[in-house]
């Protein structure tokens, strides 16, 4: 390939506002009502019902499906709230196909399950556009808990900290709470920002008190928080990413997935932000799937997402696999990257390995691929940044790169828990997040009234 005639070109603008505001609107509409109500008939009402035990927060979903049907979505919220505080944002940002859904009972009698994730928005889109608000405090326990950082864990433990009747500080790093709703999940799963105003939702209970600008490790130390409060949850999530390993991994156009997908969710014009021609996404997840559709959908020419496994092993699911296939995305498998070749410091192309299991591991064939790159993105998983809690002196115990807890949330620290992303513990998904963040308050409630 004369990569020498390849124009590259990084650039904003190649779309008209229109396509832009079509290419990111909501992925699913909302059900209306008669939809809704259809959808809900569809329901069996399973004694038992596998699709609850599918979902990490335990939602009653059989009960809510049935809420709506007999036309009370106010109390199928309440419902979905009682276990699932986020559960608008998990409405629309559970890979349900993976969860409740792939465990429906109509999923496998005729591969057409009721579509609870889009029926759970319908009730939760209701109750917050009327404001309805479920939950009040109990009266004040005197009692301080510190949360440390504003993404899904952080905002379930502080929610159901605060109905119990404690006094919550959430202590976020960003200018903004909502850790990766705000900051991560793709624009079209969370449309006029939602995030905030779920934020807006949560705290309207009283009693959680949000400052942002405040970093653990740079700000303020854990010992002060053990010292200062009754109890400090940490909902830290991941600060880092793994490198590519290629040579030339350093070259302009070489960037992180999650801040591009950081700085796009952050922009208020979408024609200001640069995309390349041709993208590479190196990466099999979520994150790779997201970077690749929203370049594809910010006007890049050719996306490929280049995977060391095969198909069978993407992290990503079959429905977001099929979401970047039908925004024009080309997934290759079976190709790890070798090297970055820049001109002029700035990325060409990218030289990638072909791979194959050897005797159950992966293993380099020797043969190469080169593909034509003005931008390539690093989407091979993100890693927990232990150096806040270092710099604090205090011995809370790692395990697998992340922060060792029991299971009700404990760590090996007195007075301190832990949930969500920073913790090895489950997949690393907003609803997880939200279950261990409530399940840790659980915890540090039983313990403050011992
Ligand atoms: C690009 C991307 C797309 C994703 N898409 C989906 C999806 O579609 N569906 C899904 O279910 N999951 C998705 N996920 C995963 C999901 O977003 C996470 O599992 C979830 O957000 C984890 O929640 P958390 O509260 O543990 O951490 P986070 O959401 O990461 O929040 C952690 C918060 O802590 C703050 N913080 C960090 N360090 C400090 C410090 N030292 N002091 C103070 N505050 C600090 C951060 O600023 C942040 O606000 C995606 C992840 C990524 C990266
Ligand atoms: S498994 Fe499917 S049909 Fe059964 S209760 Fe759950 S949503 Fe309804």
């Amino acid at each position: 390939m004369a990569l020498s005639l390849f124009k590259d070109g990084i650039a904003g603008g190649r779309l008209s506002s229109e396509q832009y505001d079509e290419n990111f609107s909501d992925l699913h509409a909302p059900l209306d009502d008669h939809e809704a109500l259809v959808e809900a008939d569809r329901c069996y009402f399973c004694y038992d019902a596998p699709c609850m035990h599918a979902c990490p927060t335990s939602i009653d979903i059989p009960m809510f499906i049935r809420q709506i049907a007999t036309g009370n979505p106010i109390g199928s919220a309440k419902t979905i709230f009682d276990q699932n505080i986020l559960g608008g944002m998990c409405a629309r940002v559970c890979p349900t196909e993976t969860l409740c859904e792939e465990a429906c009972v109509r999923e496998a009698a005729e591969g057409k399950p009721v579509q609870i994730g889009r029926l759970q928005r319908y009730a939760t889109d209701t109750a917050m556009e009327e404001g309805k608000q479920f939950y009040t405090r109990a009266a004040p326990t005197g009692k301080r808990i510190a949360v440390v950082g504003a993404g899904p864990a952080g905002l379930a433990a502080a929610h159901r900290l605060a109905r119990y009747g404690h006094a919550v500080t959430v202590l976020e790093a960003k200018e903004k709470p909502g850790g990766l709703n705000e900051y991560g999940i793709a624009a079209y799963k969370s449309t006029d920002d939602f995030a905030q105003a779920e934020v807006d939702y949560v705290t309207a209970i009283g009693g959680i008190d949000i400052e942002n600008g405040k970093a653990l490790g740079r700000d303020f130390q854990l010992s002060d928080l053990t010292r200062d409060y009754d109890a400090v949850f940490l909902g830290m999530g991941l600060g880092g990413i793994n490198a590519l390993s290629a040579e030339g991994e350093d070259a302009a156009g070489v960037a992180n997935a999650v801040e591009f997908i950081a700085e796009l969710r952050q922009t208020s014009d979408l024609a200001s932000l640069p995309v390349g021609r041709r993208v590479v996404v190196i990466g099999g997840g979520m994150t790779a799937i997201d970077a690749a559709v929203q370049s594809k959908l910010l006007g890049a020419e050719e996306v490929t997402i280049c995977y060391r496994r095969g198909q069978e092993h993407m992290n990503a699911s079959g429905f977001e696999q099929d979401l970047a296939a039908a925004n024009g995305v080309t997934i290759r498998h079976w190709l790890q990257p070798k090297r970055v070749i820049a001109e002029d410091g700035k990325v060409r192309a990218i030289e990638l390995e072909y791979t194959a299991l050897l005797d159950g591991k992966l293993a380099g064939t020797g043969e190469t691929l080169t593909l034509a790159a003005d931008q390539v993105f690093k989407a091979i998983g993100q890693t927990f940044v232990p150096a806040a809690l270092n710099g604090s002196g205090a011995a809370i115990e790692l395990e697998g790169g992340r922060i060792k807890v029991d299971g009700e949330g404990r760590t090996s620290l007195a007075k301190v828990w832990a949930g969500g992303d920073c913790v090895r513990a489950g997949e690393d998904l907003t609803v997880t997040s939200v279950a261990q963040g409530r399940d840790a308050a659980e915890s540090i409630n039983r313990a403050l009234a011992e």
